[in-house]
Order: structure tokens, then sequence, then C-alpha cells
């Protein structure tokens, strides 16, 4: 037995010989010799590996170059990519949230392809700020006086408070000292920027009277926390955004009101209530707001914050302010898509978040019947393909409780399981990612964009025809 696995590893070609045969003189043309080496490297003492441990018992040398092929391959290739996103969630916090609108892709590539005025004053020769390419479409957008931007909204919410709050209290309700998705949350944030927490009222109730006897010398601001992710029901009670704006003012605190997703579009005329427009927050007098660019918003990635001109004017100057600032190619995005805002009908027609969120379950419908016929033509019989309806969600912690109305591909076969299907989709290029409810795989036609459907069949033709061979 120890014998014929050192005769098995004596089999095993040395890296030089792998490398100066014809298929490694391939490689060295073709790939780079540092993804080339560790992909030889790596194979070889993988296959050394298994037949130490008993787990290959015979050496094909075929075998050996194919994986290092595949190897080779897997290293060259970049790492992050476009998948096809067919779960339905629109904006998908692991799949990359909102995909851009094409003008501000152009955009990103007019911008950044050579220099930019991104830090310079054209009228006055010298040095601008980055920050008033957007400062003016934001107030005529917002109402707001005045604007900044930077990285995410999690920065913002610290940045914010690390500038007016740090060493003073601040006022939070019980019922929103929530946590959005992985590591934002409220309290740790707070804990973060030397600001000190002062809950206030319960977790389905909190009064004006909660905020009022909370004020002390050293209360420096109201923080309201749009629950984003969750909603209590039933008996509950907090303080609308007005009320506390009007005792703020009472008492020389300013209200800061972190919106989370910042939707500039009314919802409410399509059946989606709840979602707070931000024109409507800064109306009701709010100091400062904040949310994200890349949830309904619809941008790239970024975190704006609005507010009056005496607080922006206390926070632009604060170190985290540059630690945590907006870069050019972000900014051309976000430039862009604010520009579509100028002409709300425009805007949810073409922000590729509004356009999907509203789409009319006709065009969904549709469009799942036209995936079911392609998938017929290039499936065999036996699997079963059919048009459900089912819902989807908003996501990104956007709109939690509003399900909509959409229509799915359903996939079952009888010897494949659901996993099997799952985790082959998942494993084209591009990926395909799908979801599984009660053990069939669902294809949601709400976030599967029209220009990839080809794409889409072509993926999963190749794809199963492992199962077929
Ligand atoms: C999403 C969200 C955040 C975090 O925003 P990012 O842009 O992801 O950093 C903060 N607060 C609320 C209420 C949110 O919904």
């Amino acid at each position: 037995m120890a014998k014929d696995r050192s005769e098995l590893l004596r089999q095993i070609p040395s890296v030089d010989e792998v490398l100066k045969s014809p298929s490694g003189q391939k490689w060295l043309k073709n790939y780079p010799r540092l993804f080339v080496l560790k992909g030889i490297r790596e194979s070889i003492a993988l296959f050394r590996e298994e037949i130490k441990e008993g787990k290959r018992r015979e050496f094909s040398s075929e075998e050996l170059y194919s994986y290092i092929d595949q190897s080779i391959k897997g290293l060259s290739s970049l790492s992050l990519r476009p998948v096809i996103n067919a779960t339905g969630v629109v904006i998908h916090t692991n799949l990359g949230r909102a995909p851009l609108h094409k003008g501000a892709i152009d955009n990103i590539f007019r911008v950044s392809e050579g220099y930019s005025n991104l830090e310079y004053n054209l009228e006055e020769g010298k040095r601008g700020k980055r920050y008033d390419h957007i400062k003016e479409i934001l107030k005529e957008l917002t109402g707001a006086e005045d604007a900044i931007v930077v990285n995410n909204n999690a920065a913002a919410v610290l940045l914010c408070l690390s500038a007016l709050a740090r060493g003073k209290e601040v006022v939070v309700s019980r019922g929103e000292l929530v946590e959005i998705g992985g590591s934002f949350r409220v309290p740790d944030v707070m804990l973060q920027s030397g600001a000190i927490l002062h809950e206030v009222g319960t977790t389905n109730k909190t009064h004006l009277k909660d905020y009022a006897s909370a004020i002390n010398d050293n209360t420096a601001l109201f923080l309201k926390v749009h629950q984003s992710n969750y909603r209590i029901i039933g008996f509950t009670e907090d303080v609308p955004i007005e009320k506390l704006t009007e005792l703020g003012r009472l008492h020389g605190i300013p209200v800061m009101y972190d919106l989370g997703s910042g939707c500039f579009a009314d919802l409410s005329v399509y059946g989606i209530r709840d979602e707070p427009v931000v024109k409507d927050i800064v109306n009701k007098g709010v100091d400062i707001v904040t949310f994200s660019g890349d949830k309904l918003l619809g941008g790239p990635q970024a975190g704006i914050i609005l507010g009056r001109k005496q607080y922006i004017d206390r926070i632009s100057p604060h170190p985290l302010t540059r630690a945590v600032r907006i870069d050019k190619l972000t900014l051309s995005a976000l430039e862009y898509t604010l520009s579509v805002y100028a002409d709300m009908d425009r805007a949810i027609k073409e922000i590729p978040v509004l356009k999907m969120l509203l789409q009319d379950t006709g065009i969904i419908k549709k469009r799942a019947e036209r995936i079911v016929r392609g998938l017929k033509k290039i499936l065999p019989p036996d699997f079963t393909i059919t048009v459900e309806q089912d819902k989807s969600q908003a996501g990104g912690g956007s709109l939690p409780g509003i399900s909509l109305q959409t229509y799915v591909v359903c996939l079952r076969h009888p010897s494949i399981s659901a996993t099997q299907i799952e985790r082959t989709l998942r494993n084209t290029e591009p990926p395909v990612i799908s979801r599984i409810k009660e053990d069939v795989v669902l294809l949601d036609a709400r976030t599967i964009r029209d220009g990839e459907l080809k794409t889409l069949l072509n993926v999963v033709k190749s794809a199963f025809q492992q199962f077929f061979a």
C-alpha cells in the first residue's frame, strides 16, 4: 500500500516539468507568470496531499493538467463581477444594492478617464471644494439650507454625532435603537462618536414628554432613527417629527433624523406608504437629515447630510469628514443620479431601483413567461417550468412589511434537488442568484433586466448540460 503511494507520488511532475510542457508554455503566454506558478504549485500540492491521504488511488496527468488550467483561469479572473439578480430583492445589499442609471455610469467614465475639476474652482482658477458639485442640486431638490456628502450613511451618522454631540447627550427613543444589517447599531455608533446615549421611552411607546423630561444642560441633540428594516405593530406610539422639532426649537436643541433610505419620490401614490419623502422631512424643520445614496435613491454608495447651514458649517471642518470623504467616481455618479430627479417623472421611469419597485405586474408576468418559453426550449422535458405569483421585497432595510406582487419562474426536477439547481445557477458565468421556497427554485422576474434575458438562457443551457451529457 505504502509502496503504491510512493509510486503514485513519483508520477507527479515537478513544477519545472509542467512549466516546460506545451501546456505550461501556453499558460505562460496567456496568463501572468505569478498566477501560472501559483496554479501549478497549488494543484501539485493538492494531488500529493490526496495521494498521501489515500483519497487519490491513481494518477492521471490529464486530470492534473486540467486541474491546473482551471486553477490558473480562476486566479486570473477578477473576483468582483456582475451577477444576475433573480431574487426579486430590489435593493440587495449583498448584490451591490442599487444598480446605476446608465447616465451615471457614463458620467463616471467622462469624469475619471482624465483629470477633472474635482477640487478646482474654474471661475477663480484656484482650489475649490468637492462638495460644491452636488450642494446646489441637493438644496434645490430637498429645500435644505446646506448639504455635504460622505462615504456612506453610517459614516454620515457617525460624523454628525461626533461633530455635534461629542461628550454630550443625544436623546433617542428606545423604539429606534435599531441594528441595520450586520454592523450598524445605533448604540454602537453613538459610543464610537463619543456622544452619550440618553434612551427614552420604551420599545413600543415613546411620548413627547419622554423627550422633554430628558433635557438637561448636557443635551446636545434629539436623534430620530427610521426603523428601516422592521416595524413595531400593535400598541405603539412614537413622536411625530414635527412635534419633536417643535420641542427642539423651544429648548434650542437641534433635531437630527437618520432616514436610512432617503426617498425623493412620493411612493404613496403607488400604494407604498410609510416611507417619508426627504423634502417633506426637511420642510418639517428637521435640522440635520442623513440618508444613503444607494437605497431608495438608487444612486452609488454615499451618505448624504442635509441641514441648516450653521450645523453643516460645524460638520464640514471636522477631521472625520476628511477620513470618510466621498471619491470622485462616486461623486460623478451621484451628481448624475441627482440630476435625473430634477424631473420626477423621468426619475420614476429611469432610476433602476424605482423602475423595478414600481413596474407594472403585467410587465413582470410577461417577462416571466418569456423566460419560461426560453427555458422550455433548452431544458429537457422532465423539468417542470411554470410561472407563479409570489411576493418580492424592496430589501436594503427599505420598506419593511411591504411585499410587492410579483411573478416568478418555478424550476422543478424529479431527481435534481432544489439546492442542486440553485447551486448550479449560482456557479454559471455570470452567476444567476435565485431563491428557494418550499423546495422549489424561484427566479423572480422583477429584478431580472430585459437586457439579461438572453445571457440568462445561455448560461442556464450550458450549466445544465453536465447533468444530461
Ligand atoms: C441603511 C441604514 C444606515 C446605514 O447606511 P449605509 O449607507 O449602509 O451606511 C443607517 N441608518 C439607517 C436607519 C439605515 O436604514
